[in-house]
């Protein structure tokens, strides 16, 4: 193992996405970012399929 730094950016396995259900904003989060820093709005995890 020679380096170790050069897959930064692949979080994809403990980031998910969260969309602000009232202004839209998205954020990428390893857990819920509680509220909306822009509108105080509630996120929604948006990294499982929407059915
Ligand atoms: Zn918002």
């Amino acid at each position: 193992m020679p380096h170790g730094q050069d897959v930064e950016g692949d979080t994809s396995d403990i980031s998910s996405k969260y969309e602000c259900l009232q202004c839209g904003k998205i954020v990428e989060a390893e857990t819920h970012p509680g509220e909306c820093e822009e509108c105080g709005g509630d996120f929604q995890n948006r990294a499982k399929s929407v059915e």
